[in-house]
């Protein structure tokens, strides 16, 4: 009886080996590449690290983030349009690299909404402009006021050219008719090394990777993007509460891979990221920053990135931004 029992379980896992759903079963079986399009220290790189290693126990298999920065998040995005499809090398897709920037920018090699399998939106971020303690006002009225009185004296640093943060300060411009000029980085790692080291006064960036510096006062909050004023910043204002909701705006950040992905993949991922999610410490670490932790389906993640990229078309449109 034993035997049989034995001989009917060799069997049906020599079936179970050929069929094709349970061979996907066996993904990941290598290391599992994750692309973050920017440089180290910005947003994109935190998110990604804060679920790399716990995603990689859930997977059993190592998830290793590589920096491709450059062209605002487009080298790096691109490359994972690109990817062979099998689900070991992946990216994360940002409000930069499948919205605002493929809505200015024409020399964009993807469409945001057909070129990739969206996986899972993982959190979203506010946004903040801050300035360098030297820059002569620390608050919102005094930052306008500064700003309007020396027309072209002062510049902001974003990570890169067709980036929320390089589009929704130019919406601030237009709405304002304030001045200031852009400076791009390859991400806003590099962006904040030079407004923290003094070089460049003012920057638009993404909460996580700015409220460090903001908490050793190193850098003045002065206008955050957000449903509400956050916890940790409970002085500082929305753009909402200044009169420019257009620029109320929240950033995002979700896992993405090349079109035609399998579907057990996107749901193996899916389901990984989402156990990670539910890990207190994960959350908090989201949380902390004012963020707001997603998860949901990949169906939810590709209607964000629909809704998002109309978003910033109808703004380049409406508003007739162009690169420079
Ligand atoms: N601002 C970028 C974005 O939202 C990310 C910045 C970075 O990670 O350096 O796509």
């Amino acid at each position: 009886m034993r035997r049989r029992v034995l001989a009917c379980a060799a069997l049906s896992a020599l079936t179970l080996a050929a069929a094709p759903s349970v061979w996907a079963q066996a993904y990941p079986n290598k290391p599992v590449q994750l692309v973050v399009p920017f440089a180290p220290g910005g947003t994109t790189d935190i998110i990604a690290r804060s679920i790399a290693d716990p995603l990689a126990r859930v997977l059993g298999q190592p998830v290793v983030v590589i920096n491709r920065a450059g062209g605002g998040g487009s080298v790096g995005a691109t490359e994972t349009a690109r990817a062979t499809p099998d689900g070991y090398a992946l990216g994360v897709g940002t409000v930069s690299t499948t919205a605002s920037n493929p809505a200015i920018n024409p020399r964009i090699a993807y469409n945001p909404t057909t070129d990739f399998t969206p996986i899972i939106n993982i959190a979203a971020t506010p946004n903040v402009i801050a300035v360098h303690p030297s820059f002569p006002a620390k608050d919102y009225k005094g930052f306008l006021a500064e700003i309007k009185k020396a027309p072209g004296r002062h510049s902001y640093a974003s990570s890169g050219t067709g980036g929320i943060g390089h589009l929704q300060m130019e919406l601030w411009k237009q709405l304002t008719g304030g001045f200031v000029t852009h400076i791009p980085y390859r991400g806003a790692g590099p962006a904040l090394n030079d407004t923290v080291g003094g070089q460049v006064p003012i920057i638009f960036d993404n909460m996580p990777s700015a409220l460090p510096f903001i908490r050793e006062n190193r850098l003045v909050p002065i206008v955050v993007a957000a449903p509400q004023r956050i916890a940790a910043l409970p002085n500082v204002p929305t753009f909402k509460e200044v009169g420019l909701e257009p620029v109320n705006r929240m950033a995002y950040y979700g896992i993405l891979g090349p079109k035609g992905l399998p579907k057990e993949v996107v749901d193996r991922i899916n389901a990984g990221v989402r156990e990670v999610l539910r890990d207190p410490a994960v959350r908090k670490r989201i949380e902390d920053t004012g963020s707001i932790v997603l998860g949901g389906t990949p169906e939810q993640f590709a209607a964000d990135i629909k809704a998002e990229f109309e978003v910033y078309r109808k703004v380049v449109n409406d508003a007739k931004l162009k690169l420079d």
